[in-house]
């Protein structure tokens, strides 16, 4: 395994928050980053050492990109496989396309679940509005449509109730390919990050619990309220996906907590995954000693990973364009941290920063 010295210079393929954030705790081990993205008015391109600019079918800027920098990983799973084939032609890519090959479908990653004995929702992909209203017919209601593809906070997703036309769910949906799930009736939603070095070395930061709103993270709490048998089944969950993928970097799993275990006696279902860093993770920065951002950069520079080690329980809440009038009130209060990402253009759903409250010892 090769470990990056200071002055090594971190590639980040994407510009959002996630890659500024990313930055940050990259500069303060010393390593420069240089991010790739579209605009110089995203959130990262303020905090990176250098930046360029291309599209993501620009296979030139790609590789130059690529040969500028010691090893690059990346801030959004979307990036197109073949822009990831171009970067790793030329630097080390952590987590590796073949990760984001499964992540970048719903379909493979529950595919990928039940293969390591992973519990799920049920599932069935569909092709067509007539392959969906077959399954409908032995499916109960209600259930849920995503596209198989480019879904996120709750984009491409239909809620299947009694009497919706099949059709109709189809077109809401709007992709090619859709996965049918069962309607999971769960207690509670929940999260784990892992890290993970090339020489399988790994850590996980605790379970914590999420609360939607509009589809879109509203809070996220540290740690989770639940069972710790149930966290403990969560974290060997996610350990195990990371290490069956071959994780280099960061996996977050997305998990349901049942109200009582399911015919199959499961409890704990994965939802979805993510091999980078995570909204529910930003409460790391503040309430631990190693974040998220920093677990990251230590995995792909091959650094030792240390105990995640929360010194407080915290909550982290989104700030959204509608919630930025409550940010002189969270700058004014001695148990929180802002986090503005520095985008120019307030809008409603829009994430502009998150805030977290420190709430005593862990
Ligand atoms: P996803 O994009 O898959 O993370 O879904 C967004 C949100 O929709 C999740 O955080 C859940 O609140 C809800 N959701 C997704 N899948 C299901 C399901 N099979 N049953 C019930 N709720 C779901």
């Amino acid at each position: 395994m090769r470990t990056l010295t200071a002055g090594s210079v971190i590639g980040i393929l994407g510009g959002g928050q996630l890659g500024r954030m990313t930055a940050m705790a990259a500069a303060r081990l010393g390593f420069p980053c240089h991010v790739f993205c579209q605009s110089d008015d995203e959130p990262a391109v303020a905090v990176c050492a250098a930046h360029t600019l291309g599209a993501w079918s620009d296979t030139e800027a790609l590789t130059c990109f690529a040969k500028a920098v010691d090893v690059v990983t990346l801030e959004w799973e979307n990036v197109p496989l073949a822009a990831l084939d171009a970067v790793a032609a030329h630097t080390a890519l952590f987590p590796s396309a073949t990760v984001l090959r499964i992540a970048q479908d719903r379909g493979l990653e529950k595919r990928f679940a039940c293969e390591v004995g992973v519990g799920t929702a049920d599932f069935v992909i569909v092709h067509s509005v007539d392959e969906l209203e077959k399954a409908l017919e032995s499916f109960p209601r209600p259930a849920i449509l995503k596209s198989t593809r480019m879904g996120y906070d709750g984009r491409g997703q239909v809620k299947i109730t009694d009497g919706m036309a099949a059709g109709d769910a189809w077109a809401q949906m709007g992709g090619e390919e859709g996965i049918l799930e069962a309607f999971v009736a769960f207690d509670k939603e929940i999260s784990v990050i892992v890290a993970r070095r090339e020489d399988g070395a790994s850590v996980a930061f605790p379970a914590v619990e999420n609360m939607h709103r509009n589809h879109i993270l509203f809070e996220t709490q540290a740690p989770a309220l639940i069972d710790p048998a149930l966290a403990q089944e969560a974290t060997d969950i996610a350990q195990r996906m990371a290490a069956h993928l071959h994780v280099v970097g960061l996996l977050t799993v997305e998990l349901f907590i049942l109200k009582t275990p399911n015919e199959k006696g499961q409890s704990v279902l994965m939802n979805e995954i993510a091999p980078r860093p995570h909204n529910s993770g930003h409460w790391t920065i503040d309430a631990c000693l190693c974040s998220q951002f920093e677990m990251l950069v230590r995995a792909i520079a091959g650094l030792p990973l240390l105990e995640a080690m929360p010194h407080s329980k915290a909550v982290m809440r989104n700030i959204l364009g509608e919630d930025l009038g409550r940010c002189p009130a969270y700058v004014a209060d001695p148990t929180a941290a802002l986090h503005l990402y520095g985008k120019k253009e307030p809008r409603d759903g829009r994430k502009m920063g998150h805030v977290t409250f420190l709430k005593g010892a862990w």
